[in-house]
Order: C-alpha cells, then sequence, then structure tokens
C-alpha cells in the first residue's frame, strides 16, 4: 500500500499521542496539529493526503478549518469528533469532509478507514491517467460505452440509475448526503424528496449487488446518506 501523509488534528494531547502512537507503529508519515490556525497552516506548508481533523478545536471550529482547507485542497478529510448528531455530520460532509469517526472510536477502525483512504488516493491517481473503466471489487463500469457489469455480466440500470452509480462511483470512499445526492442527480431547484432516492437506490442496490458476496458495495448512512465502498484489491485491476 501507498504510503500517504498525514495530518492529524486534535487539541486533545491523550487522543492525539493514541493516534500517533498509532500511526508510527503502522509506518504512516503524520504530522500533528493542536489548534485550527496551526492545522490551516500546516496544510499549506506540507500538503498533506490525509487530515484526521477533530471539530472542537480551540481557536476556530473544524467545520471552518474543513471550509478554508477545502477552497485549494483536495486531501482527503476524516472528522473524529465527539459530535455524534446526524447534523454535525451533515455540516462536515457538505462542506467538503469525506468521512467520519464519532468518538469514542476504535484503533482497528480509525487504520481500516485510513486504508480506504489510501485506497482512494491511489484510485483517483489512476483515474488522473485517463483511465474512463472504473472497477471496484465485482463491478465494473465502462464510462467509454456506458456498460456496467458485475461479475463479468452486463447490468440493465435506468438513467437514473446510472447517474447514482456514476455519481457513487467518482466518490467512491466518500460519505454522500442526501441533499448533495439529489442535487446532483436531478438539480438544486428539485424538492428535496430522501422517500424517492430511497427506492432508486435500493433498485440500484439490487441490481449490483445479486452476485456480489459478503459486504455491500453501497453503504447506507442512516439519516446522512450513501457511500460507495472501496473493495481491497480493486487497485489490481
Ligand atoms: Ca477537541
Amino acid at each position: 500500500m501507498k504510503d500517504i501523509k498525514i495530518l492529524v488534528v486534535e487539541d486533545d494531547r491523550s487522543i492525539a499521542n493514541l493516534i500517533s502512537t498509532t500511526l508510527k507503529i503502522h509506518g504512516y508519515t503524520y504530522a500533528w496539529a493542536a489548534t485550527g490556525n496551526e492545522a490551516v497552516a500546516m496544510c499549506a506548508s506540507l500538503q498533506p493526503e490525509l487530515i484526521l481533523l477533530d471539530l472542537g478545536l480551540p481557536d476556530i471550529d473544524g467545520i471552518e478549518v474543513i471550509r478554508t482547507v477545502r477552497s485549494w485542497s483536495t486531501a482527503m478529510i476524516i472528522i473524529i469528533s465527539a459530535r455524534g448528531e446526524d447534523s454535525d455530520k451533515i455540516e462536515a460532509l457538505d462542506n467538503g469532509a469525506d468521512d467520519y469517526l464519532t468518538k469514542p472510536f476504535s484503533i482497528d477502525e480509525l487504520l481500516a478507514r485510513i486504508r480506504a483512504a489510501a485506497r482512494r488516493l491511489e484510485f483517483q491517481a489512476q483515474r488522473e491517467t485517463g483511465n474512463a473503466v472504473f472497477v471496484n471489487g465485482q463491478l465494473t463500469i465502462d464510462k467509454g460505452s456506458n456498460l456496467v457489469s458485475v461479475a463479468g455480466e452486463e447490468i440493465h440500470l435506468t438513467p437514473i440509475e446510472y447517474k447514482l452509480l456514476c455519481l457513487l462511483a467518482d466518490n467512491a470512499g466518500k460519505v454522500l448526503t442526501h441533499s448533495f445526492i439529489i442535487s446532483r442527480i436531478w438539480g438544486t431547484g428539485m424538492e428535496t424528496d430522501i422517500g424517492s432516492l430511497r427506492v432508486y437506490m435500493n433498485s440500484l442496490r439490487k441490481k449490483i449487488s445479486h452476485k456480489e458476496a459478503g459486504e455491500e458495495l453501497i453503504r447506507t448512512h442512516i439519516g446522512i446518506g450513501y457511500q460507495m465502498v472501496r473493495k481491497e484489491g480493486s487497485d489490481d485491476e
């Protein structure tokens, strides 16, 4: 797996130590910022590829850090926060965060999120080389011919289902909120209707997962949105 530069933003020294020690043991390169302003400055100077961000910081709020950094950085941002309300997660995601962990979190869960972020970074690097075929586990999307297949067998999707699948695939690994998906698929003038989104998503999921063994490719974040899970080994295709 590719080494990634990680910035840990956390004002609680014991949690910062826990995260830093974990990263060190697993061979990741990291730096630590204890305040929001320090985090913004270090993002600019160090150009990290992944930011582990606490929201409750002593100077500026974590949401403000996301907004500032997002205006010029494509680094992946994973929120690690004690704020467990759906509205807090949605605000962070809609401002450009990619994923979230709620405190208290398990080290294994943190490491799994970092590995997923590393896979997504590799995938992004591949995509920048102009590869029009998206592969994730058993799923293949050929954007040149709009063909979708699962385990080599062609799947027939409606135009809306295809758009939904491409949106999730283009953002694989990222949690997309209901309002983000609705605005991207149906346009911003539409009445927000999470119920019909759920119907389309269920139908899409049935079509692409009928041969998929084990874990679902599309993960539901109840009350928040959906996420395409990046499968291990997909980068080797
Ligand atoms: Ca804090």
